[in-house]
């Protein structure tokens, strides 16, 4: 399916109706509520986590993630309670203090979420924290301690253009400053971005590729005198063993004497195949590239932690996976910045680069994109690990198209990945190729052309 068919609405009707219905059929958990209804694929998550929850009530990171799920199912008194008790087993766990403060502001219980937000920011001063207490003095007009917060904001994160403009909007001029649209930041209550997950991800994820779709990283150079012929001339092992997939490699670089590859996964993180996926990169010696959805990383702060602990560069692919071509300029803008706000506030650093949803881009989105100083990432091999069940399919997908230089494109919420990275990693390894990250491989291919 292309990516701008739609589901027709019937179905898509009975999908949502099925699922809730499962969700009615399941029994209640905790004793805290109704499990939260919602799609199928977040009941999904819901069990996974509510099992991991059973092994240990007292994990906190699951209990941050189910309280997202509950509060974005509308669920909000669930995931105060949720989010409440995690912070009896861990104060510091700085997380809980932004959503349980959005949650309560929600809720109109404004003094309850100020005495949240005040208790976070005594124990790290997030610029998530300051902003979303500034918003909250703002609303109550409280004008100058919301100047304040949005000050602080700033310290801690100069890149953060919604402070600057609510600066602005309040009447504070900011030398050098060049606020743009600000980010429209909501605290985790709505299921809009749960049901459009789900439904766009049915039917749109197939169009996240294309035969001869292939463009350069921006800024990569275009004579990097790849072999672009499918098979290279070389044929595809009948058993993909290491040696037989490093031999059909070494065939398809043709003797270059610099081998650079950078993996990229996109669309997690997910808390099952996520960690599996960065045990397996450690166990290999191997950096990549996650393009994440600033939802998703929402729910799992701990995951974008560890990518960036680990020496991973995380990427943006949006807030929730909505092509940006559709989204019309305005909006995607405002998506991208609000997903790349959330990134860096668990990573610590930078995130310069954005992959289009379903490889979704014109000329419109590359400038955009390249307005606010970021890259524009598109894939060499894609491995279709989303859609090919059978891990050899899979494997000779990407060795079809990879060669020195090249971006590899899979994706972490699928199980596949986690089936063929242990012949392929040790394989490319055999072949003398070296993973770098995506701003690595522009860096260093940039630097021999
Ligand atoms: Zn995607």
């Amino acid at each position: 399916m292309k990516p701008g068919k739609m589901l027709p609405w019937h179905r898509q009707r009975i999908l949502l109706l099925l699922g809730v219905a499962l969700l009615v059929a399941a029994p209640p958990l905790f004793g805290y509520g109704a499990t939260p209804v919602s799609p199928q694929d977040a009941r999904q998550e819901f069990a996974l986590l509510s099992a991991r929850l059973r092994r240990n009530p007292h994990d906190v990171t699951v209990l941050n993630s189910l309280g997202i799920l509950y509060a974005r199912a509308g669920q909000l008194n669930d995931a105060i309670v949720l989010w409440n008790r995690a912070l009896t087993i861990n104060p510091r766990y700085i997380h809980l203090y932004n959503n349980l403060g959005s949650a309560l502001k929600a809720q109109g219980r404004v003094e309850e979420a100020v005495r949240v937000y005040h208790a976070g920011l005594a124990i790290t001063p997030s610029f998530w924290i300051f902003y979303n207490l500034g918003l909250l003095e703002k609303d109550r007009g409280r004008y100058r301690e919301a100047a304040q917060c949005f000050r602080e904001c700033l310290r801690q994160n100069p890149r953060f253009e919604a402070a600057a403009q609510k600066l602005e909007d309040l009447g504070y001029v900011l030398a050098s400053q060049q606020a743009g649209a600000g980010i429209p930041f909501k605290p985790p209550t709505s299921l809009e971005n749960l049901s459009l997950t789900i439904l766009e991800r049915m039917e749109g994820e197939e169009g996240e590729s294309g035969e001869g779709a292939a463009p350069r990283p921006a800024g990569a150079p275009s004579d990097t005198r790849r072999p672009w012929r499918a098979g290279g001339g070389a044929e595809l092992p009948v058993t993909m063993t290491v040696e037989a997939c490093a031999a059909y490699l070494e065939k398809m670089a043709q003797g270059a004497p610099t081998r650079l590859v950078a993996l990229t996964f996109d669309d997690g993180p997910h808390p099952a195949i996520t960690p599996r996926l960065l045990d397996l990169l450690q166990a290999n010696g191997a950096k990549g590239t996650f393009f994440v959805l600033g939802s998703r990383a929402e729910s799992y702060p701990d995951l974008l932690e560890r990518m960036a602990r680990e020496g991973h560069e995380v990427g943006n692919h949006s807030w929730n996976h909505k092509s940006l071509v559709r989204q019309g300029m305005a909006a995607a803008r405002a998506d991208l910045l609000r997903a790349a706000a959330t990134i860096e506030a668990y990573t610590n650093q930078p995130c310069r680069l954005v992959r289009p949803p379903y490889g979704h881009t014109n000329a419109e989105v590359r400038e955009m994109i390249h307005r606010l100083g970021w890259a524009h990432i598109m894939w060499d091999a894609d491995s279709r690990d989303w859609q090919l069940s059978d891990a050899n399919q899979i494997l000779a997908r990407t060795l079809r198209k990879t060669s020195p230089g090249a971006v590899l494109l899979f994706h972490d919420i699928h199980p596949g990945v986690l089936r063929v990275l242990p012949v392929l990693l040790p394989a490319l390894r055999q072949c003398g190729y070296r993973f770098v990250t995506v701003s690595e491989l522009i860096r260093l291919q940039g630097s021999r052309s």
